[in-house]
């Protein structure tokens, strides 16, 4: 069996599906590991470090007609026309996404495995790439806004003085906002959470954090929240107009499955926190939780800096690709058995995540002969 590695050509994306420790792991395992010449080099990982694993570097049509084909981000158009009939992609493939990529990964043969599509189940958890990613985009949110802003995280007693502590505010308490909180509690900074799922609020005591309520709760499917109704989402706002006064520093990353990011910062409490404080916003790529995110753009309004930062994990290659591999090995190895390529399609990590499926030969021949 041979997995392919290949470079991720998107802009601004630096991640590589599988490290050369892993590819080792792989190869004494018994498979081949082939990498496209330069798919590392973004990591810093060279294809020196390939082959010293054991994984032949090789040109980029042959790493894309590998049995099997590891990525981070969805392939192009161009991409899914090198693809091998009768192969299989493991990637975030967007299945959501409205661009018709799956219908022609379908249609060129390829059997496709969507990361972002393996349930949030404990047996899954070391697959859940979602995760593993929204753990580094967290921590970078409150690294990037502890450099732009004005004043200390940490509270500082020194000999010219007295500094307090930074007030953070994290809206929407899921993995990334979790590791927020985190990270903003070991930088010194005074953490608050939010969220629509009063069970987050024992999560966010957990990690030395004060739980703010609003007293709207919204849980949805999945451990996911529910969008709000209009009356719930204007009181929402409301309350959090006045509560953001009072924060020096506002973290947002609230999502709704399949929908536009919720609205919770509307452009009067970003407005209204005291200049030189910071609104870091990842969830931008759905359309911001900020009425003032403009997104992939960092602006300045009445002094206050609001930030919208895209595919942050890319901002961190090294680590993001650590744990990206060890989410798709962890898929790889639920998907082999005895060597050999063999999903359980009954098997409920295998079936939620499987958004293309090649159908077998003999059934795509009598249909076509039809
Ligand atoms: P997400 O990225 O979909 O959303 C981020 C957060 O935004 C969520 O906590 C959500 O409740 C919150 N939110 C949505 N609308 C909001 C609003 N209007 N106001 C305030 N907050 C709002 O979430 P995620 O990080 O992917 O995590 C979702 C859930 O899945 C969490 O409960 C997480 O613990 C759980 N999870 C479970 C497992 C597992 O069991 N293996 C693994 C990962 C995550």
């Amino acid at each position: 069996l041979i997995v392919g590695v290949v470079a991720e050509t998107g802009a601004g994306e630096t991640r590589v599906a599988l490290v050369p420790a892993a590819a080792a792991r792989l190869i004494a395992s018994g498979m081949q590991v082939v990498v496209e010449r330069g798919a590392g080099q973004a990591s810093l990982i060279g294809d020196d470090q390939y082959l010293a694993a054991g994984a032949p570097v090789v040109d980029r049509a042959e790493a894309w007609r590998s049995k099997v084909v590891v990525k981070v981000a969805p392939p192009s158009e161009g991409e899914v026309a090198q693809l091998a009939a009768g192969s299989t992609l493991i990637g975030f493939l967007s299945p959501r996404s409205a661009d018709n990529r799956i219908a022609a990964l379908e249609a060129a043969g390829v059997t496709a495995f969507a990361m972002e599509a393996i349930p949030r189940i404990s047996r899954a958890q070391t697959m859940d790439a979602l995760s593993s990613q929204a753990n580094v985009a967290g921590y970078k949110a409150v690294v990037l806004a502890a450099s732009l802003c004005t004043r200390f995280f940490p509270m500082l007693t020194t000999a010219a003085g007295t500094v307090r502590p930074a007030r953070l505010l994290v809206l929407g308490v899921g993995v990334a906002g979790l590791q927020a909180l985190a990270t903003a509690k070991r930088l010194g900074a005074r953490a608050t959470g939010y969220d629509v799922r009063p069970e987050v609020a024992d999560q966010v005591r957990s990690v030395g954090a004060q739980w703010l309520d609003l007293g709207i709760a919204a849980e949805g499917e999945g451990g996911y929240a529910r969008a709000l109704d209009d009356a719930e989402r204007e009181a929402q706002q409301k309350a959090l107009e006045t509560a953001i006064m009072g924060f020096d520093v506002v973290i947002t990353t609230a999502l709704v499955p399949g929908r536009a990011a919720p609205r919770l910062v509307t452009a009067a409490a970003a407005r209204g926190m005291k200049p030189g404080s910071v609104i870091v916003d990842l969830a931008g790529e759905s359309g911001g939780n900020c009425e003032l995110t403009e997104p992939g753009e960092t602006v300045r309004r009445d002094g206050v800096i609001i930030a919208s930062p895209l595919n942050l994990p890319a901002t961190m290659p090294e680590h993001a690709s650590e744990l990206y591999t060890k989410n798709v090995t962890s898929l790889l190895e639920l998907l082999i058995t005895d060597g050999a390529l063999d999903p359980d399609f009954s098997d409920q990590i295998v079936a939620e995540s499987c958004v293309a499926r090649a159908r077998p030969m003999a059934e795509a021949a009598s249909e076509g002969a039809r």
